[in-house]
């Protein structure tokens, strides 16, 4: 191999919008036969979108996504942020700055002992001050069979849940004393490019799977508008579990592709023969990664592929 064609090749890639790690790359980027989509952000745009909050019998919708938006406020997943958002904007317009009797300002939450639980979904104690005496609930928001596990009564929720995930959308369950309150549903379409790179690559011969650990309405969705059979549909994947599945799938003798942008995404980039980051993505992916696709377009993908066969036949 001569270095000038590599460099050649890189300072290509580097026109394409596709940062590579080193040109010993080229070599993996060539030979792979599998690529492992990751969905949210990935495959989708990333951005969430609350379209509806489904309240409980009893329970007030607008309260829901408060107390929700609250917890959800300090996390980062596109759940999070489209629920922290949606409650911000609905929020009826500023109270005036006052302290309730037990000091926390009037119309302000505030939330401590805020826990992260990557895959399934946060909790926090939030207290609340809108009558001015300040009240203290521990709230959960997250997928339903987490909040089950917790001891949580989901059984009034399961119907609304089922019926958005049937219809493709992401639903996370708000909960608070035991019981579930509500119901978010979230919608995040999938990139206008999408659905062109993953027929590229499948012209290059190679076989795409979708990972997510949302769940399988939501995944069969974008899988379909992007043209990826149901049987190469790998949903509700807990992100411990992603690189599970790479590994299985190299065990049957495939040379794997995950692309991929979540903090969630970045052992399973790392066990992949080749790990491609949206460039969008996190930087704990971008680390995890052998490429970089700078502007975080899938179409960048199969044209790191073609670049590299090409280089490579260059050079031999
Ligand atoms: P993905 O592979 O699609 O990025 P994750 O593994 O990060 O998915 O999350 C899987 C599921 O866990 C989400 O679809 C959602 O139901 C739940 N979840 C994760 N983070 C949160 C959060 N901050 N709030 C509510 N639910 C969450
Ligand atoms: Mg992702």
């Amino acid at each position: 191999a001569t270095p000038t064609a590599l460099l050649v090749g890189t300072g290509r890639g580097a026109q394409l919008g596709v940062l590579i790690k080193g040109p010993e790359i080229l070599e993996e980027t060539r030979r792979v036969d599998t690529v492992v989509l990751d969905k949210t952000g990935t495959v989708t745009q990333g951005r969430m979108a609350l379209v509806d909050v489904v309240p409980a019998p009893g329970e007030d919708a607008a309260q829901v996504l408060q107390l929700a938006g609250a917890v959800e406020a300090l996390a980062e997943h596109p759940v999070a942020r489209a629920v922290a958002a949606a409650a911000a904007e609905r929020r009826t317009a500023p109270e005036p700055v006052a302290t309730g009797a037990d000091g926390v300002p009037v119309g302000s939450d505030e939330v401590r002992e805020f826990r992260a639980d990557a895959g399934h979904g946060v909790s926090g104690v939030v207290r609340t001050a809108h009558s001015g005496v300040g009240l203290a609930r521990r709230v959960l928001v997250g997928r339903a069979g987490w909040l089950a596990d917790q001891g949580v009564d989901v059984a009034t929720v399961t119907a609304a849940v089922d019926a958005a995930e049937h219809d493709g959308a992401t639903a996370v369950v708000a909960a608070w004393d035991g019981r579930a309150r509500g119901v978010l549903v979230l919608r995040d379409p999938v990139k206008p490019t999408s659905a062109a790179a993953v027929a590229e690559l499948r012209s290059l011969g190679l076989r795409p799977v979708l990972l997510t650990g949302d769940n399988r309405g939501a995944a069969l969705a974008a899988a379909r508008a992007v043209g990826i059979a149901d049987e190469d549909v790998l949903a509700q994947v807990l992100p411990a579990d992603k690189v599970a599945h790479v590994e299985r799938l190299q065990a049957s003798g495939a040379r794997v592709a995950m692309v991929g942008d979540g903090v969630n995404d970045a052992a399973a980039l790392a066990t992949a023969d080749l790990g491609l980051a949206m460039g969008t993505g996190t930087d704990v992916a971008i680390e995890a990664a052998d490429l970089t696709l700078v502007r975080g377009d899938l179409a960048a993908a199969p044209q790191a592929i073609r670049l590299a066969r090409r280089t490579l036949r260059v050079i031999r």
